[in-house]
């Protein structure tokens, strides 16, 4: 990337690789301008930024898992707390958007969830989405998250997310952290694992950035270094739109037009409003 001429070195923000002798699946992503564009988007209250900022990090997490190219991963999480709803989705290139119910939860109102489920739909855009789900286990994100790799993926995953705050209450910091260990992964190294202080280490992202993080608490196994960027970034435009239009039919389309005076949409991801007139029905459905 080039900017008045001097090359900016792009900041890769999230990192996979093996440690423990190849046996666990390492996971680190400074997800902090991701939580601060959805921060702005959605004009969050402090404890909202903190609750969707996490769903925001765990979900970075599951899309730099995803193989495929054409790869999506959708989270939809429902509950009876404060939160509502969360809908969170990303892709293969780390782009990831999201919402909540929610924009304005109180002070201490995020931390329990309460009752409720958690869905994923990943989708390799080939064959038939898988679809996972899980019951909320008492307590937040990081545990509903963990509990959706235990029951649904049969995959033991140790996750934890971290959104801090300055004294204004924005997004100063947001990272997480996930060891996944292997099939073959030894006892031994399983205690290893569990035992291994998330939150210290993603503590440590701050300060060292990912690949420092890694460095300075495992010997990674450098072969294996998939080094990425995330970013926040909704995929609607005027022409996806249109697309899912279509479907409806010229004549729908010119009846809300006439009752409404126009076709309109929102996009809860990115908070983007869209019109369609007469005009753009014209050029819809132009012979
Ligand atoms: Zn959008």
């Amino acid at each position: 990337m080039f900017f008045g001429g001097e090359e900016v070195k792009e900041i890769k923000n999230t990192l996979r690789t093996l440690v423990f002798d190849g046996q666990v699946s390492l996971t680190l992503a400074d997800t902090t301008e991701t939580v601060k564009e959805a921060e702005k988007l959605h004009k969050l209250s402090p404890a909202s930024t903190v609750v969707l900022g996490k769903a925001l990090s765990a979900m970075t997490f599951a899309s730099a898992c995803l193989k495929e190219t054409t790869g999506e991963i959708s989270l939809s999480l429902q509950c009876d707390g404060a939160v509502g709803s969360i809908g969170v989705s990303g892709n293969r290139a780390l782009r990831l958007r999201g919402y909540i119910d929610n924009t304005q939860i109180e002070e201490g109102g995020a931390e329990l969830l309460g009752n409720g489920s958690l869905t994923i739909i990943r989708d390799d855009g080939y064959n038939r989405p898988f679809v996972g789900a899980c019951a909320l286990p008492n307590g937040g994100v990081d545990e509903a998250f963990e509990e959706y790799y235990r029951i649904s993926e049969q995959l033991p995953t140790y996750l934890k997310t971290t959104v801090e705050l300055n004294e204004k209450g924005e997004c100063a910091f947001a990272g997480v952290a996930v060891l996944q260990p292997l099939p073959f992964a030894s006892e031994q190294t399983l205690e290893k694992v569990k035992n291994t202080p998330l939150y210290k280490l993603i503590a440590e992202i701050k300060t060292l950035g990912v690949e420092g993080a890694a460095k300075s608490w495992f010997s990674p196994d450098e072969s294996v270094w998939d080094l990425r960027k995330a970013v926040y970034k909704c995929n609607c435009s005027k022409g996806y739109l249109t697309r899912v239009l279509v479907p409806l039919g010229e004549e729908e389309l010119r009846r809300i037009v006439r009752e409404d005076g126009a076709v309109k949409i929102h996009c809860h991801y990115c908070n983007s409003d869209y019109e369609f007139t007469d005009k753009d029905v014209d050029g819809i459905f132009k012979k």
